[in-house]
Parts: C-alpha cells; structure tokens; sequence
C-alpha cells in the first residue's frame, strides 16, 4: 500500500528535502507550505501534491485535513517540520518580551499541537502511523546545562525552549498513543545551511533530513518517545 505523508513548511530548506527523499521512496509525499506560489512550485518540482497549510492558523490547518481526508483518506506519515527563531532583537532572554516569545511559540509549539490534533483522525486509519517533530539539539535542557557542549553558548531563549517544550509535546503524544500503532519521536537534524541560519549551519539540508526520514519510515520495532540524530539518542 503507498504511503502518504505531509510535510508543514516543505517548500524550502530541511522540509523540502524531508519531501524530496520520502518521495523518492515511492511516498506520495504531500508538500505543506503556507505560501501558496513557493509552495506550488516546490511540489512541481518534486512532482508531488501541495497541500496550503499555515500551521499557526487553525483553519488552513483544519482546511488541509479535510483536503487529505477527501482526497487519500489517511495519512501515514506527519512531519512537523516548520519551525522559525523569531525576532533577533528578542535572542537574549534580558531582552525577550513575551510577544517574542509568543510569536516563535505559536509556530514551534502551538502549531504542532494544532496540526497533529487535525491530522490525528487521519493518522489513526493508516496500519502504521509516524509522526516526527523537527526538534533541536539547542532544545536539550542536558546539553544547554553541560558548559562542555558546544550548543552551551548559543543562548536563543524563545527558540531553545519551544524545542524543549516541544520535546516534551512528543513525549506527551507517544505516552497517550502508546497502545495504537502510531509513534511518535523527535528529530534533531544536527547545524544545517538553511534560511533559518542566514546558512551558516556546517550540515546540508539533506543531511539533516535524513534522520526524519528514517523516523517517518521506522518499521514496527522502531522506537516512540525517542529525540535521535543521526549518531543516535540525543540528551533530552
Ligand atoms: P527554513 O529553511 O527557514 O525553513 C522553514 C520552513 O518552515 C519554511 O518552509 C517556512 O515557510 C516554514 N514555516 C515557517 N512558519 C510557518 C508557518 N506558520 N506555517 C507553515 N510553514 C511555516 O528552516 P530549516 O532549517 O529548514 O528548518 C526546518 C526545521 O528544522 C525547523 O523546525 C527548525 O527549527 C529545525 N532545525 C533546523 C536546524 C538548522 O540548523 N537549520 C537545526 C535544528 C533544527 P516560508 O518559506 O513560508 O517562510
């Protein structure tokens, strides 16, 4: 049976390239994205369906679930994938207001919640649902605490803690689905080149891709409340 997966903001960056390597597994791999042009195009070059969804907006969310119920009526795969730092000006948790906090918080946090609640209905009816949320290694309350770790010094406070927030949103969901076939884990997709860091990350954006992928495709012994990297477990 073909698998069909969603990808949120899959028209750039690591998302695309979650897209492209799933579809070119033979997933029919939904390409999520909140501008319809980019989103559009990126899906015409993968040759997959666009699906307009802007996780912070509960209607696109609610519209795109519908879509994929009418069109496939399941879904395998749910890649939480989009994600922003937010405004750099509120960084260094003395300069933060809550309305900084609160914009990266809506999409890296509230957004997840939003769009897997929708799209759960949809993931109950696949033999095998999987659900990745892209987390980050700057998320690990472990490594942000060890001054030997080189993430120690990158103090983003809205961004870090909506990934260990969103950390414990996957262990939430793993520990209510644990007696369904669903699994639920959380990516980290190591320091990639992309739009999110003005490209300095020293990783591709296929290789940090690749550890969704292989969340997205586990088979039935694979793991569900787990946050992995390529190497393996990463510290929560
Ligand atoms: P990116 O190139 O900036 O791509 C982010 C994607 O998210 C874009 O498609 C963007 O769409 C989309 N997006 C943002 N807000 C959205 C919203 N409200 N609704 C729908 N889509 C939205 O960043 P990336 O590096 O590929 O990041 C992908 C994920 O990996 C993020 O969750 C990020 O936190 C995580 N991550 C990245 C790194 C890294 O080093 N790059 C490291 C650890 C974790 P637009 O094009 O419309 O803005």
């Amino acid at each position: 049976m073909e698998k069909i997966a969603l990808i949120t903001g899959a028209n750039k960056g690591i998302g695309f390239e979650i897209a492209r390597l799933l579809a070119e597994q033979g997933v029919t791999t939904i390409v999520g994205a909140r501008d319809e042009e980019r989103g559009r195009a990126a899906a015409e070059r993968l040759g997959q369906p666009y699906v307009r969804i802007d996780v912070t907006d509960e209607q696109s969310v609610a519209a795109a679930a519908k879509w994929i119920d009418g069109e496939y009526g399941r879904l395998d795969i749910l890649v939480n994938n989009a994600g922003i730092t937010g405004d750099p000006a509120g960084f260094l948790p003395s300069a933060a207001t809550a309305a900084h906090l609160r914009e990266v918080y809506e999409t890296n946090v509230f957004g997840v919640v939003t769009v897997t609640n929708a799209m759960l209905p949809l993931l109950r009816r696949s033999p095998a649902g999987r659900i990745v949320n892209m987390s980050s290694e700057l998320g690990s309350l472990a490594m942000a605490a060890d001054p030997g770790s080189p993430f120690a010094e990158v103090n983003i406070v809205g961004y870090n803690s909506s990934k260990s927030a969103l950390n414990m949103v996957t262990v939430g969901y793993a520990k209510e689905l644990k007696d369904t076939p669903i699994k639920v884990n959380a990516a980290n997709p190591g320091y990639c080149a992309t739009d999110l860091n003005q490209h300095q990350g020293f990783r591709t954006a296929e290789q940090g891709a690749a550890i969704a992928v292989r969340l997205a495709t586990l088979d039935e012994n694979g793991p569900t409340a787990a946050f992995l990297e390529d190497a393996g477990d990463v510290p929560w």
